[in-house]
């Protein structure tokens, strides 16, 4: 999906704006952290038009200095965007730092769409004629806080898109490995594709610094290592902060149909590791557990168990991602990483008959009888599945109000025990028939 980057100095309102673009967006399922609005990355949509905004007043860089800051802010943009969106304040007016960020701008190969946010109201529109002195075309004005004008910015910005390259036929599987700076990812990756009979090519992305690596197996399976740039550090100032680990990460996931989230056994679970994983599992990722350097851990017979526990406690929203301890160092169990990555890509794309998911359904039913409630019964007619990746499957009913979370739970659970579902989010679609 094309990339949106929001800049510009502090306080124009980035924030304000970002939110508005990206807007409401409800969590699927309870108990997970709350990753569908992310304040440095999120989906968003305009039109038939689905990409992605990076808000840089987001990247949360401590006491740097301005121009440090904004230096950075606008790296980042320059580096991961297809369009930058660079906000001004029309009530403040052209100031010094406006004209400093447009500086860092001039020399970006990227198309910039200038938007003169918090012109509130019609009287203010002709203030904003200061702007075209910025040399960045006609400003739009804005008002994000009362939702005006983001229609004509956002028409615009979607003429600057890349073309969709045409859809290769490709058989590789397409993964990525994610997980906190220093739990081992590039040692993973480099073990991987050190292997000898590897045979490894690296692939130019559409923006300089993402190359892909694709590789084959040597038994003939094919593999396309997403954003593997992005794990072997390039040494710029904003890849330091956490903020952005966790938008390259999320970036990653929208690339890839399977996720390796690595978890380090040595300092345990973290809340961005629950913010990454909610965020794989929002976009319907197949995902697998890698918990890495079992080989620097003390362990007894229950260590294995114990933190497996742990896991599934932590990650209650992941109980189907299979989990596999590795040590980059000495190699155990790297090997069979490709394996469960083909299996639960497997299960990503798989299709159910309709009739298998009726069985299901019928037996479920007669197990555990549908909820009332003041006297009316739900009724489930029949199932089927209507995409796949993840595997997404309709429900019939004739009440959507009827369906409680924890029966729609159950009947998820009934699913996934017919049918292997492992490593897959599957989502389930409640509809009404009368
Ligand atoms: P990344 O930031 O996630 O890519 O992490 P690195 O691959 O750079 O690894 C961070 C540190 O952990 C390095 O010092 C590695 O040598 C060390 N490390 C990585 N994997 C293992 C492992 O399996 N066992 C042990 N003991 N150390 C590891």
């Amino acid at each position: 999906a094309p990339i949106v980057a929001v800049v510009g100095r502090p306080n124009v309102g980035k924030s304000t704006l970002f939110n508005r673009i990206v807007g409401d967006r409800i969590a699927i399922v309870e108990d997970m952290p709350g990753v569908t609005r992310d304040r440095l990355y999120a989906r968003a949509e305009w039109l038939n038009f689905d990409f992605r905004l990076i808000d840089t007043g987001g990247l949360e860089m401590g006491n740097a200095p301005f121009l440090t800051e904004i230096r950075a802010q606008v790296e980042l943009a320059i580096d991961e965007a297809d369009v930058i969106l660079m906000v001004v304040s029309g009530r403040e007016g052209l100031t010094a730092d406006d004209q400093a960020v447009a500086n860092l701008l001039y020399g970006a190969d990227k198309p910039v769409v200038l938007a003169v946010n918090k012109v509130d109201n019609p009287e203010m529109r002709s203030d904003i004629y200061d702007f075209y002195s910025l040399g960045m075309g006609d400003p739009y004005p804005v008002s994000g806080s009362h939702g005006i004008g983001l229609g004509d910015v956002l028409d615009e910005i979607v003429k600057h898109f890349p073309d969709e390259a045409a859809e290769q036929d490709d058989d590789a599987v397409r993964f990525s490995i994610i997980g906190r700076p220093n739990v081992g990812k590039s040692s993973i990756v480099n073990a991987i594709l050190g292997e000898d009979r590897m045979i490894v090519s690296n692939i130019e992305g559409t923006t300089r610094d993402a190359i892909d690596t694709r590789f084959i197996t040597p038994d003939g399976d094919e593999f396309v290592m997403v954003d593997t740039a992005g794990i072997r550090k390039r040494g710029k100032v904003y890849e330091n902060t956490e903020r952005y680990s966790v938008m390259r990460a999320m970036k990653a996931i929208d690339e890839s149909q399977v996720v390796l989230m690595v978890l380090d056994a040595k300092t345990g679970i973290r809340e961005q590791d629950k913010h990454v994983a909610g965020y794989a599992h929002e976009a319907g990722k197949a995902l697998v557990i890698v918990v890495n350097k079992w080989d620097a851990i003390e362990k007894d017979t229950h260590t294995m168990t114990d933190f497996e526990n742990l896991i599934r406690d932590e990650f209650k929203f992941l109980d189907y991602a299979p989990i596999v301890f590795v040590s980059a160092k000495t190699g155990q169990r790297l090997d069979r990483l490709p394996d469960l990555i083909l299996a639960v890509n497997d299960n990503h794309q798989k299709r159910v008959s309709s009739s298998t998911l009726n069985d299901v359904l019928m037996d479920a039913l007669a197990t555990n009888p549908a909820p009332s409630d003041n006297g009316r019964r739900l009724r489930v007619y029949y199932a089927t599945q209507v995409a796949i990746e993840p595997p997404t499957i309709v429900v019939f009913v004739n009440d959507v109000e009827l369906m409680h979370f924890s029966y729609q739970r159950f009947l998820e659970n009934q699913i996934r025990a017919a049918c292997d579902f492992s490593g897959t989010p599957i989502k389930l679609i409640i509809r009404q028939r009368k």
